[in-house]
């Protein structure tokens, strides 16, 4: 028996003692209902960081609390080992990424067992290595043959010293990372997604699952549904019958529109132009397409900038003549290119036509007749007025009538528009995975690409000589090794050259949570029967930097997926938990050229990972952000010494006690601990369950009743502090003369009888036939009441893969799922 708590002389022990009897081994349990608990795949930079320790403590006591609930918890791990710091890093130091990466994941995975996440190892899977990547291969080949993989031409950015292509991340102020030159555009050849073919989808799907409002209106954002009519604004004295199409979901204000504003490399706008103005359009063109590059696309520019074109075309509603202007507003790739202006009802246009002295026409007017502004645009819904025929109708009424009236005319249709743009995956990259397409001059003269066949995956990447090959320099780095592009043509077999460039990694983290059901599958990227098993994923934790890439892509190749039959869902998590950010000591966030960044490595070493585990866990709930104090961590050890002390100074009293006995004030706190932690952990509050123990453990100590109660007591503040703290909890258990299996031991139920006034147990029916009971608190709302069913194991395994489509809630009596 120790006297002082001593985590070095305890924490590697029971991390040995997990291994070797492979506790969390998904699928340990066939028969009960399965929890699938996934931490964001983390690029494996050589040491882990606090953020990184926060993503697993909360995936960890997930895992280790559902695995006490009696489901079977697939927890797994896997890095996200391509990319472009590797790559860089190569160019500046020699060293081979091949190299590098094996040793960073080395060190990092020893980071993430000695912080004593509960994770299955069987499962762990590298995205650099080939037998991941072939599968994206294999993914490409398939989306090329259903259309979803394609050609096109994209702007990249481009280092004219180095002749090479940079990624934005190697554009620093609009200057090369390597040599400082200023960056240039250039329009290259590129393979894309046709993501946009999914945009409904997308955005129907956001309806059915459980994410944080933010992340779902940012994907809602991105994709950027409008509906509206396109109409076609005839060009005065063109030769043949020349229009500008413009895109508007304000059709009633057409009436308004006393200009036109084109995107600045509008085919149109060159093609029309007067000859004397030509040589200046292009130079307002180059100057809009450098200030796009340096604030980003989609970006607005500060200030709204134009140049009149000399163009003139007819508003085919008033009959009027109005001039083409071109705009920085005016992006090319979105809509038609160009928009008609409205000045006296939208903000943007006015302000332009402020600066410009281009008239304002105001066409619309509030329902209740008051006077609109005159200092600024009309933007809301009202009564036209001004507009022929539809004066006097409500906008919304008009919006149709107008869009109708386009159609009768055959100069317009209605039509919808999306912010969201297809995923263009190409990088002139070495650390990735290889596009599986061949050129053959034979075979295809016009160099659309010939696929590499599926017997011929995965296309391994080349080992290289670093220094010849990663150079910062030139062509695509994989262009420079001869003897891999130079290879045999499926088709003829005659000489062929391989595409050079390599998918974005964003590929890579798109399917990965799939391939871990299935790790080491070479027939196909996973089996149907796990995909049944284990998906969707139950709980997704991560940054919430994610919200529109990763997240976007992950759940577009779900449905992809599921139409080549992998997989039966569309929604690839069910819910997800965006966690807040870590700062550093001085309230800022962490990072290396702040100088403070605290590492998890130091606080394991000097206070032990249970004691890391509960300040991250308790400092902040999940999803905020939360402030680094050493006074914190430092409680948070005093109180894990507590309660060792508490266990230990017991030992004399409750040796050969039988835990329980007549209901008393400490039975009563236990019990309703239990309850309390229970709901807490359902709701994802651990600083809240993490009070709920020190409280017990506070009434625990002051105990001189009955010792029955006391050792009950001591048995469940250890149980329920197992999940947050699991090392402690396991050498408290033994010390408590206990034998079973910390990890697999059932949660502890509160005793009705002792919570009486605070809980109450309700059946829960699916389809009308008895499946389990909960216990639920006397506050609970219908909401909760129905969550906390559902989430009982024995009730989720029958709810599994199905489709609820009534829950009828009958208060402290039953809950009944009606599912299809
Ligand atoms: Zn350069
Ligand atoms: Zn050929």
């Amino acid at each position: 028996m120790q006297d002082r708590y001593d985590p070095k002389s305890i924490e590697p022990r029971w991390q040995e003692h997990w291994t070797k009897k492979d506790l969390f081994r998904a699928g340990n349990r066939p028969g009960a209902p399965k929890k699938y608990v996934l931490a964001m795949l983390p690029y494996p930079s050589g040491e882990m960081h606090m953020g990184h320790a926060r993503v697993y403590s909360i995936t960890d006591v997930l895992a280790r609390y559902a695995r006490k609930r009696g489901f079977d918890v697939l927890h797994p791990f896997g890095w996200d080992s391509f990319g472009l710091p590797a790559e860089n890093a190569a160019i500046k130091e020699g060293v081979h990424p091949a190299e590098r990466t094996p040793r960073n994941i080395a060190s990092f995975k020893e980071d993430v067992i000695s912080l004593g996440i509960s994770v299955d190892w069987s499962t762990e899977i590298a995205t650099s290595d080939p037998e991941y990547y072939r599968w994206n291969q294999w993914f490409f080949l398939r989306m090329l043959e259903r259309g979803l993989a394609y050609r096109r031409r994209a702007k990249v950015n481009f280092c004219p010293s180095c002749n090479t292509v940079l990624a934005n991340e190697q554009v620093e102020e609009g200057r090369c990372w390597r040599c400082g030159s200023v960056v240039v555009e250039r329009e290259i050849p590129e393979w894309a997604f046709r993501i946009t073919a999914y945009a409904d989808k997308l955005l129907e799907g956001l309806n059915r699952i459980d994410w944080p409002e933010r992340v779902v209106a940012m994907q809602r954002n991105w994709i950027g549904r409008s509906d509206g009519l396109e109409i076609d604004f005839a060009v005065k004295g063109a030769r043949g019958k020349k229009a500008f199409r413009v895109f508007t979901t304000r059709a009633d204000t057409i009436f308004g529109a006393t200009y036109l504003a084109a995107a600045p490399d509008h085919p149109l706008v060159q093609e029309l132009a007067p000859q004397a103005k030509k040589a200046e359009l292009q130079a307002f063109a180059e100057k809009v397409r450098r200030a796009v590059k340096e604030v980003g696309e989609g970006a607005q520019a500060a200030e709204k900038e134009g140049m009149e074109t000399g163009i003139r075309v007819r508003n085919p509603f008033t009959g009027k003549e109005i001039p083409v202007w071109v705009a920085n507003f005016v992006l090319a790739g979105y809509g038609t290119g160009a928009v008609m202006a409205v000045p006296a009802h939208d903000q943007r246009d006015y302000e332009f036509a402020q600066k410009y002295g281009l008239p304002i026409v105001p066409v619309v007017r509030p329902a209740d007749a008051s006077e609109p502004p005159k200092e600024k645009a009309y933007t809301e819904y009202g009564e036209l007025f001004d507009s022929g025929e539809f004066s006097g109708m409500p906008s919304e009424q008009a919006r149709l009538a107008i869009a109708a009236e386009a159609q009768r005319r055959g100069i317009g249709k209605p039509a919808v528009n999306y912010h969201l743009r297809d995923w263009g995956i190409s990088r002139q990259r070495y650390w990735g995975t290889p596009i599986p397409i061949v050129y053959c001059p034979k075979d295809d003269p016009e160099g659309k690409g010939i696929p590499v066949p599926d017997s011929q995956l995965p296309v391994k990447l080349p080992d290289i000589d670093v220094k010849e090959v990663l150079t910062g320099e030139g062509e695509a780095p994989l262009a420079k090794v001869s003897s891999w592009v130079n290879t045999k043509c499926p088709i003829c077999g005659g000489p062929a050259r391989r595409e050079v460039d390599t998918m974005d990694t964003f590929v890579d983290s798109a399917w990965y949570w799939a391939r871990y059901l299935d790790p080491s599958n070479d027939r196909e990227p996973f089996s149907r029967a796990q995909a049944d098993r284990w998906l969707p994923i139950d709980v997704y934790v991560g940054g919430p930097e994610h919200a529109v890439l990763h997240l976007l892509y992950f759940r577009f190749w779900t449905m992809v997926m599921r139409e080549l039959g992998l997989c039966a869902m569309d929604e690839p998590a069910q819910k997800l938990v965006t966690q807040g950010i870590v700062k550093g000591r001085d309230g800022e966030k962490m990072s290396k050229s702040k100088g403070n960044v605290v590492s998890p490595r130091e606080i394991i070493a000097e206070y032990g990972a249970d004691t890391a585990r509960l300040f991250i866990l308790f400092a902040a709930p999940a999803e905020k952000d939360m402030d680094w104090s050493d006074e914190q961590v430092q409680g948070q050890n005093r109180f894990l010494g507590r309660v060792w002390r508490l266990v230990h100074g017991s030992l004399p009293k409750i040796e050969g006690v039988k835990a329980g006995g007549a209901p008393d004030e400490l039975r009563r706190k236990t019990h309703k601990t239990i309850l309390k932690v229970t709901q807490q952990l359902e709701r994802l509050q651990f600083n809240t369950a993490i009070s709920s123990l020190m409280e017990l453990s506070n009434a625990a100590m002051d105990w001189t009743g009955d010792p029955g109660s006391l050792r009950e007591a001591l048995e469940v503040l250890v149980q329920l502090l197992s999940p947050f703290a699991p090392h402690i909890g396991e050498e408290l258990w033994r010390e408590l003369g206990r034998t079973e299996e910390l990890t697999l031991l059932h949660w502890p139920d509160a005793d009705p009888a002792l919570v009486v006034d605070e809980a109450y147990q309700i059946a829960v029916q699916v389809n009308g036939k008895l499946r389990g009971e909960v216990q639920v608190a006397a506050s609970a709302d219908d909401a909760e009441i129905r969550d906390m069913a559902a989430r009982d194991p024995k009730v989720a395994g029958w709810l599994h893969g199905k489709t609820v489509k009534k829950v009828v809630v009958v208060p402290k009596r039953l809950v009944n799922f009606v599912v299809a």
